[in-house]
């Protein structure tokens, strides 16, 4: 069996001097996959994200990258190794054109990899969203809410993860929205970008993912292939 591209085991984690939110989550996420995770509010999704993301350093357990283990490691180490996370909401610098938000993301990479990779990069996101380029000159503050999204998603590209974290990537957003960003996903894929995405859209997220989690209070209640997953039984996954 091949390695897989992330390795998490019995992780631990939580909040200052609180009970721990993740009680020893494991699972695995192989080269090219779209894990889905899913849960009710408060189940610790985000957390997760976070402490995958360099967010949130794990009370106990492991975190392998690439073979690599990443417990504790900076928010900007994790983004060198190739782990980028698109948080919840829309994170863009509304004072900022949307050229120049794609830019100051790009230069979290190092200035070497920012010479070769930006041009091409930058060109991987416009032909994705085409309307970014068509307003690369204007301020993101004025986007609408779906571009913002967009943008946001741009900024984590850029950045040319092999790993993306995608929390609620669809909130808020119109049905069309959201069909946009799972079709740039999809390209994105095609790319060989893995993907471990966060929903409370469980259907949507069923449509792209091969495997889904379930998480409950901390914990995964299930997993295994959406087929497999679908309906009543992820329906009691969620609820118990
Ligand atoms: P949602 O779908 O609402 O975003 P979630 O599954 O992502 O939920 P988390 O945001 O990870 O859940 O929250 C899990 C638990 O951790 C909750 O009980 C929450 O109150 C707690 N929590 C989250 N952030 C913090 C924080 N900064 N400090 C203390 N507790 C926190």
């Amino acid at each position: 069996m091949s390695t897989p591209l992330l390795d998490v085991t019995d992780l631990v984690v939580g909040y200052g001097d609180h009970q721990p939110v993740l009680h020893g989550i494991s699972f695995a996420l192989d080269e090219g996959e779209l894990l889905g995770l899913v849960g009710m509010n408060g189940a610790g999704k985000t957390t997760l994200m976070r402490a995958l993301s360099g967010g949130l350093k794990p009370r106990s357990g492991a975190v392998v990258f690439r073979g690599e283990r990443m417990n504790g490691a900076s928010t900007a180490a994790c983004v060198r190794k190739g782990i980028v996370i698109l948080p919840e909401g829309h994170r863009v610098l509304r004072p900022l054109t949307v050229e120049e938000n794609l830019q100051i993301s790009a230069m979290r990479l190092s200035r070497r990899a920012v010479r070769r990779r930006i041009a091409d990069v930058q060109d991987l996101v416009y032909e994705l969203f085409p309307i970014l380029a068509e307003r690369r000159t204007q301020l993101a503050g004025l986007l609408s809410g779906g571009e913002q999204q967009m943008l946001s998603l741009a900024r984590a590209i850029i950045q040319r993860p092999r790993l993306l974290l995608l929390d609620e990537p669809s909130l808020g957003l119109a049905p069309v929205v959201v069909e946009k960003i799972y079709a740039s996903l999809k390209s994105l894929r095609a790319e060989g970008m893995s993907m471990l995405v966060v929903e409370q859209n469980s259907d949507r997220l069923a449509k792209a993912a091969e495997r889904m989690i379930v998480l409950r209070d901390g914990r995964i209640a299930a997993s295994g292939s959406t087929s497999s997953l679908r309906g009543a039984e992820l329906n009691a996954a969620y609820f118990g």
